[in-house]
């Protein structure tokens, strides 16, 4: 009998995200992984160099992290969480206020990024909706990326994901991001919305949109819109689904504002991507805002799975690690080394950008594009040849390792990328 590979089964079945099953290569079976490594069917490895969507930063199959979670699944694998409660949901709760920004006082359980800004969303609605005040507009930034689900594709401006549901979507308007030589007219774009529609909020990824291409804006310039909204009661929402724990620096990119946000989002890194679980945190104020004697006034809102306990104890330990001596060296060493190899590479004649920020580093290139069908996925393959997977954003190649990652493994992703700036 014919021993069928895996590739083969897995075309006659699945439906794979992001995918154009008519056009590209077949997906790359992965059978194990530790560490920064994955590893194929026949052995061969590949250095994860985007921590598999910014998600295992403290490495795969990571042993403390499996370990609480195992502990946790023979205790209490799970329950509803809507009348009953548990301790890591309690414990978590408490681990996460005391490295959030000081305004957060009440978490949101859901179960992915999407979800996660879906709840805020209708979150902020409902804040105004109990208030009898009626708010339908939301206000985003141009290329945002916020998930796939209803609302949060309408907050998100990446055409093109959105191209065919564009009828269907929320009120957005769009403001700019702001740079170090617009502050000034995207504040004033900013003044002419809230004037002129009625606005629930403000959803924003925080210093760096990932979907996007990885591409930075100005702290300060975040800080004075968030203002601006905060003064128009505008709920400011920081999506730090991509930027959360760790990835800039700082535990969050909001500890970069002084005007801090009324409604945080967190999935993917929360639990060191072995598990899918998110939360939307909000102010007191707008919790206090769902108390009511009438019952309605509540948020009705629920995934089945939330506050999952595995997810919870994943999350749980994740923390620990977070700024753990050991962890807190290797940020700091692949921050400083993204920089000394941005420093060498910023005059190739291939880049026309380069930029770092915490353990995210991005390369903008300047490549003739039209001599390649996709450069992107010329340059997809490039890498998993040799061993390295990079997922490039257009013409946008980033690095995002888990914290784990060796200093060989690193240097390693380097070294191809630099092999890829001479070759194309
Ligand atoms: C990934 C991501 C999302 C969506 O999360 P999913 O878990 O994929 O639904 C939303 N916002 C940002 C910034 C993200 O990076």
């Amino acid at each position: 009998m014919k021993v069928e590979n895996l590739s083969s089964r897995d075309k006659k079945y699945l439906w794979h995200p992001l995918t154009q099953h008519k056009l590209g290569k077949p997906q790359l079976p992965i059978t194990s992984a530790k560490g920064a490594l994955l590893f194929d069917e026949s052995g061969k490895d590949y250095i994860d160099g985007i921590a598999s969507w910014y998600t295992v930063m403290y490495g795969h199959a990571n042993d403390t992290i499996v370990s609480a979670m195992t502990e946790q699944m023979q205790k209490l694998d799970f329950v509803m969480f809507s009348g009953l409660t548990h301790e890591p949901a309690i414990e978590l709760s408490e681990k996460l206020m005391a490295i959030l920004p000081d305004n957060q006082a009440k978490l949101f359980f859901n179960d992915n990024g999407s979800t996660a800004i879906e709840a805020a969303i209708k979150m902020s609605l409902q804040y105004f909706h109990n208030n009898g005040e009626k708010r339908d507009t939301l206000i985003a930034f141009e290329d945002g990326f916020h998930g796939d689900t209803f609302g949060a594709m309408s907050a998100s401006g990446l055409s093109s994901y959105n191209g065919p549901f564009e009828d269907f979507l929320l009120k957005v308007v769009r403001i700019p991001t702001p740079k170090e030589d617009n502050i000034e007219e995207v504040k004033s774009k900013l003044s002419e919305i809230l004037k002129e529609n009625s606005c629930a909020a403000f959803i924003f990824e925080p210093l760096v949109q990932g979907a996007a291409g990885m591409k930075f804006h100005s702290a300060q310039g975040l800080d004075e819109l968030i203002g601006l909204c905060q003064q128009h009661e505008v709920l400011c929402i920081a999506d730090e689904i991509m930027t959360g724990f760790g990835k800039t620096g700082k535990n969050f990119a909001s500890d970069n504002l002084s005007n801090k946000p009324d409604v945080i989002c967190l999935s993917k890194a929360l639990t060191a991507g072995m598990f899918p679980l998110s939360i939307t945190s909000c102010t007191q104020k707008i919790y206090n805002r769902f108390l009511s004697d009438e019952v309605h006034k509540g948020f009705f809102h629920a995934h089945t799975f939330s506050a999952h306990p595995l997810g919870c104890a994943a999350a749980l330990a994740g923390i620990k690690l977070l700024n753990s001596p050991k962890i807190l060296e290797r940020r700091n060493y692949i921050e400083n080394a993204h920089n000394s190899y941005a420093d060498k590479i910023k005059d190739h004649k291939k880049v026309k950008e380069v930029r770092v920020m915490g353990v995210i580093l991005a390369i903008d290139l300047q490549i003739e594009m039209e001599r390649y069908g996709s450069l992107r996925d010329e340059l997809y393959n490039f890498f998993l040849q040799r061993g390295v997977l990079l997922r490039p954003l257009g013409n946008t190649i980033y690095v995002l390792p888990p914290f784990v990652i060796s200093n060989k493994e690193l240097q390693k992703v380097y070294d191809t990328i630099a092999e890829a700036l001479d070759t194309f």
